[in-house]
């Protein structure tokens, strides 16, 4: 196993200005890798979550939608590493575009490895798979072996992505790993994510911008990690003498309603007293709670959280209170 800087090595970040390919670039920066990002405007476009580390690493345009440039990025970059995390990640919106979701997350990712095979073939892969594609799952925790029913065309493409470098590795000899994500935040995430939508809330509330949060289904249980913490476990992933997948989560489910009680706690709030429950924002829930088993990654890895979830709730309501109190 490598573990300290590693310089001198390249790696390639697909959807560097997301949430966490803005964490991952960080990191890798500060273990001495060049940083080769993929953008998929020109390079002159706003960088979104990675803005600040423009001038510390290095851009290339492709978009997921065209697999042959996809697919010609391990030869153009010669990277050692390549950690494939872009996506259209927002799950509603794969029922509006199933081919457009399917293109964008399975057969780029088929264009990826397939361009790794052909050109890069010592190059390490980690995709972002996840846990979406357990669906209705059979059992919680569910574990690396759990089998999937993917219940929406995101989770599965997610799938059709991961079983594909799970076949490559296989009959190609492949260092290609998933890691299966459940779900993770921080202050970089979207409002239109539901605990981001009810940190800003809360600390819109608590600063008077704001009356009201209406929420869906409050007895619905996640996963909740700081996604810091899961792009460490996807550097650890690659870092092994052999390669696998890792299901990277808390291991701890909790409800809607407990996040929201204790954003509202931390700016000594009753959560009861300002959220509406919309029915028209309940969607479909999974008949299992989606609840990840992290004992490989814990154990092989020696990957842990290093954020509970309070105090990863605690972080995002103080980042939207000093974010709100500067007018952004
Ligand atoms: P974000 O939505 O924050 O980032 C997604 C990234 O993908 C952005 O950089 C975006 O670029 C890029 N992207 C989207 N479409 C395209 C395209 N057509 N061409 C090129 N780039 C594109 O997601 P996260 O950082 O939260 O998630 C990272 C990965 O982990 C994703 O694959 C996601 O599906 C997966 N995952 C995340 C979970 C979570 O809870 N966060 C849970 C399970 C899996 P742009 O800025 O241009 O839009």
């Amino acid at each position: 196993m490598t573990t300290g800087t590693q310089r001198g090595r390249t790696a390639l970040l697909t959807g560097i200005t997301g949430q966490d390919g803005s964490f991952l670039a960080e990191l890798l920066l500060e273990r001495g890798y060049e940083v080769v990002g993929v953008i998929r405007e020109s390079p002159d476009a706003p960088l979104g979550a990675a803005e600040h580390l423009r001038t510390q690493v290095e851009l290339v345009v492709a978009d997921l939608l065209d697999p042959e440039r996809i697919s010609r990025l391990p030869a153009e970059v010669g990277p050692d590493e390549i950690y494939h995390l872009a996506a259209p990640s927002f799950v509603p919106e794969s029922w509006e575009h199933p081919a457009r979701t399917m293109a964008a997350i399975a057969v780029a990712t088929a264009a990826l490895l397939e361009g790794v095979r052909r050109d890069r073939p010592d190059a390490r892969v980690f995709l972002a798979a996840s846990a979406a594609m357990f669906g209705d799952a059979p059992e919680t925790p569910q574990h690396e072996q759990t089998s999937c029913r993917p219940r929406n065309p995101y989770a599965v493409a997610k799938l059709a992505a991961h079983q594909l470098a799970v076949r490559m590795r296989e009959r190609e000899d492949l260092f290609a790993c998933s890691g299966i994500l459940y779900n993770h935040e921080s202050e970089r995430r979207p409002v239109s994510f539901l605990p981001r939508k009810i940190t800003h809330a809360a600390a819109a509330i608590k600063l008077g911008r704001a009356h009201e949060v209406a929420l869906g289904a409050l007895d619905s249980v996640r996963d909740w990690s700081f996604a810091g913490d899961i792009v460490r476990g996807a550097w650890l992933t690659l870092q092994q003498d052999l390669p696998d997948d890792y299901i990277l989560a808390s291991g701890v489910g909790h409800t809607v309603a407990e996040l929201a009680d204790v954003a509202f706690a931390c700016v000594g709030l009753d959560a009861g007293e300002y959220i509406r429950v919309d029915p028209a924002l309940v969607r479909l829930a999974e008949t299992m709670p989606l609840v990840g088993d992290p004992t490989r990654a814990r154990e092989r890895l020696g990957w842990e959280p290093t954020l509970g979830f309070e105090a990863l709730i605690e972080r995002m309501v103080e980042a939207d209170l000093r974010a709100l109190s500067k007018g952004d």
